[in-house]
């Protein structure tokens, strides 16, 4: 029986990807050389459609590293000296301020309840703070921060770095790059992707901090540095041997991205997560987690099943539809239901007539 994986990552295969992997292994990109033109035009070609697909500015860089917790890790080792704000509303938050005091940092936490009602509006942000970091879509709790809530904090703290993880909210989630300093998400959620490769969207303000600290002679780690990432990016190279295959995928995908138009793909998730929320509004009595709907993420949605998750998955997956447990200890009374590009219409109909 062919499965439709709904769970938020890593989830369903973008539907081009079989073809390009076919491709991809007639040409032999797994046996190129990271050192050789073909991998620098590959390199240099995927920079480029991302740029272009998200808007992302010329004087920005794009590094190739194997996960977002790295992202997590090495943006604290080369933008961060000594303290970091962090705005957390479940365990992918907090997962990064965990990585920055296991680094030393001095990491402090304001925790958003649940409904995230307007709680960022007056928020103070410490003084001394070198860098915000913010779980832009937290896919542990489907509690999604708009982007003008961000832009707000960053304008209200304008000498401090913004940094953003939009693990599961991309390619749908549009920036303002104007006001992000950092980006990063990993390839195996929105991109419908295999995991081990992640992108690190990295601005002018955050190299300048990493020149700082070297100057400072503060440990910014090693081959994965900002500064070393960026030393290769400039030939279109990475320091270690990447992931050169799925690079090449990820291009594609853009590719087939761009075709459709991104603004395309964004109605479409509007109109997909509306018709999943109303639909449990109508017919169930379970109800979505986050309680207020400007804070209600419209590509990880999280529903409160009343402790009957582990029956309705069960239930799902009889027929082909595999969702996601809640997160942690919430395993029981959440679903998470992914609504990424690879997850057409007309599959979700198909899934909640199953619910
Ligand atoms: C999945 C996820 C991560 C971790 O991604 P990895 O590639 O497994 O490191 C981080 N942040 C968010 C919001 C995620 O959804």
């Amino acid at each position: 029986m062919q499965k439709i994986y709904f769970t938020v990552g890593p989830s369903q295969v973008y539907p081009t990807v079989y073809k390009h992997l076919d491709r991809a292994m007639k040409k032999d990109i797994p046996s190129i050389s990271h050192r050789g033109t073909q991998f620098k035009e590959i390199f240099a070609g995927t920079t480029e459609d991302l740029k272009k697909l998200m808007n992302i500015p010329a004087d920005f860089q794009i590094f190739f590293v194997s996960s977002a917790l790295e992202c997590m890790e090495r943006t604290m080792q080369s933008c961060c000296q000594n303290t970091s704000f962090h705005i957390v509303a479940g365990s992918f938050g907090k997962a990064w301020a965990n990585i920055a005091t296991q680094l030393g940092k001095n990491a402090q936490s304001f925790v958003i309840q649940n409904n995230g009602e307007d709680e960022l509006n007056g928020l103070k942000v410490p003084e001394k703070t070198e860098i915000i970091c913010i779980t832009q879509n937290e896919t542990s709790t489907g509690l999604c921060i708009p982007m003008d809530k961000i832009i707000d904090l960053k304008k209200r703290n304008d000498n401090k770095l913004m940094a953003i993880d939009i693990v599961s909210s991309v390619p749908y989630v549009s920036i303002d790059f104007k006001y992000i300093d950092i980006a990063f998400f990993s390839v195996q959620k929105g991109f419908g992707l295999p995991a081990g490769l992640a992108v690190l969207i990295i601005g002018p303000k955050a190299l300048e901090k990493t020149e700082k600290l070297i100057k400072k002679n503060v440990q910014i780690g090693s081959y994965h540095s900002f500064k070393n990432l960026f030393e290769k990016a400039k030939d279109y190279q990475t320091p270690e041997t990447p992931n050169v295959l799925n690079i090449y995928l990820l291009n594609s995908v853009i590719k087939d991205m761009q075709k459709i138009g991104i603004n395309k793909i964004r109605k479409d998730t509007d109109k997909k997560s509306k018709i999943i929320y109303d639909f449990f509004k109508k017919n169930t009595k379970y109800s979505p987690f986050i309680k207020n709907p400007i804070y209600r993420s419209k590509t990880t949605l999280v529903i409160d099943v009343l402790g009957k998750s582990g029956e309705l998955r069960k239930k799902l997956a009889k027929s082909g539809f595999i969702i996601g447990a809640g997160y942690g200890a919430n395993k029981e009374n959440h679903i998470r239901i992914a609504n990424f590009p690879a997850h057409s219409l007309k599959d979700i109909h198909a899934m909640l007539k199953h619910i």
